[in-house]
């Protein structure tokens, strides 16, 4: 049986693992939800699966949430804070968490789920791209898995041998991740001048939370995604390339020596991908609607536009830099992209801030959380800073 821990579960990867766990009454059980401040969603969701813990982050929330369990005769043990999520990641109540908050807010509970031993099934891409080496020295501490759950990584992760084995010595060439190129695929840095937030979160493929939706949107996400694919599979930047494929029905491919290439393929659902970690090495029926290639008809690939969408080399750059570096990168992204979400900031301008702090912070070797955290910071406040210092 696996005893679930849904770190983010009132999120689009929140919903969609609910929605796999319920078709498995016999395989998976519930026994954590986490959510930030949503008490309703929250409170609906503890009522349908009576998890043993119920965590609200915002402290301001735990009141009301307990109020409202009470009177749904829920028994759910009820806390709040930072302490009770790594509770709901570490505890004995389970042995597999999904780490599908969204942001640096996930790195804590994520590492903590790595350092207990659990099977991690990752969708917080930034915890990785913040701290990529501690999680990888937690995962080794603990003993336990991970499993992607990015689409792209889980079909890198299904094209290779063994999950996650020495690239050079099973004749891996190149990892090719795809990239569907977001909603402003083939427009010009001219058309992106006045694009709003709902624009940029109207994607074409997928519906994902906004955060997300506006690095698909940038191609930041893939450039995260490259850092991930770094770190999960031990391969040098020179061997993970983007293509750029709008119809998202192939996640990414794998390139051997001998020529062969391996995709993985299907329709873009994330339910293929967190039924694919939770039942491994089995599979599981997922709700996915069989794929239909006669109706796909064609799938195309083309390069990415890397002048008008410069995220993407950011994220290269940042990871030649190495140490801190991608840590900086990930706290400028999250700001300026709250900073574009709310209003403040021109999307065209999303670039220029990463760029201006990746240029101006102290980057560190990735030594331990202190570092981490103090890199986050520094970047996160020189963001602000350039951010108050355009808006006026
Ligand atoms: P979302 O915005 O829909 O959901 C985010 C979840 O995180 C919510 O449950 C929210 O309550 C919780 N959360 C936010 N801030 C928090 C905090 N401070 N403390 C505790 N919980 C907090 O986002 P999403 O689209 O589900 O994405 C979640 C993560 O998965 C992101 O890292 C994203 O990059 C990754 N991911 C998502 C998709 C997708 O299809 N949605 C695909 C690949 C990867
Ligand atoms: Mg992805």
């Amino acid at each position: 049986m696996r005893t679930i821990a849904v770190l983010g579960a009132t999120g689009s990867i929140g919903a969609s693992t609910l929605d796999v766990v319920t078709r498995h009454p016999d395989r998976f059980r519930v026994t954590a939800l986490a959510a930030h401040r949503s008490v309703d969603a929250l409170a609906a969701l503890c009522v349908r699966f009576r998890p043993e813990l119920a965590v609200i982050a915002d402290p301001a929330c735990e009141a009301d949430l307990r109020a409202r369990l009470g009177a749904a005769s829920v028994r759910s043990r009820v806390t709040s804070g930072p302490a009770a999520l790594i509770e709901a990641a570490a505890g004995a109540h389970c042995n597999t968490v999904v780490a599908a908050i969204v942001g640096a807010a996930g790195l804590e509970s994520t590492l903590a789920a790595a350092r207990a031993g659990k099977r991690l099934l990752l969708a917080n891409k930034e915890a990785i791209v913040m701290a990529g080496p501690l999680l990888l020295a937690a995962l080794k501490d603990g003993g336990g898995e991970l499993l992607p759950l990015d689409s792209e990584h889980n079909a890198v992760f299904q094209c290779l041998p063994g999950g996650r084995p020495d690239l050079a010595a099973a004749g891996v060439r190149r990892i090719l991740l795809t990239a569907s190129g977001g909603p402003f695929r083939g427009k010009t840095r001219a058309d992106l001048a006045r694009i709003t937030p709902d624009q940029a979160c109207a994607h074409p493929n997928w519906r994902m939370g906004r955060k997300i939706s506006v690095d698909s949107a940038t191609l930041m996400n893939k450039g995260l995604e490259v850092i991930e694919a770094h770190y999960l599979f031990g391969a040098p930047a020179a061997r993970i390339e983007v293509v750029v494929h709008p119809q998202s029905v192939v996640h990414s491919l794998v390139e051997y020596v001998d020529g062969s290439v391996l995709a993985q393929l299907g329709n873009p659902d994330m339910r293929t991908a967190i039924a694919y970690a939770l039942a491994w090495p089995e599979r599981v029926e997922a709700g996915v609607a069989t794929l239909d290639l006669l109706k796909i008809a064609h799938i195309d690939f083309e390069a990415p536009d890397r002048k008008t969408f410069r995220c993407l080399d950011l994220a290269y750059q940042a990871l030649a830099a190495g140490g801190t570096a991608t840590t900086v990168l990930n706290a400028a992204n999250e700001e300026a992209v709250a900073a574009f979400l709310g209003g403040r900031l021109p999307f065209l301008a999303i670039p220029d801030i990463i760029e201006r702090c990746v240029e101006t912070v102290d980057v560190a070797p990735t030594v331990d959380l202190e570092v981490v955290l103090d890199a986050d910071l520094t970047a996160r406040r020189h963001a602000q800073r350039i951010i108050a210092s355009l808006t006026g």
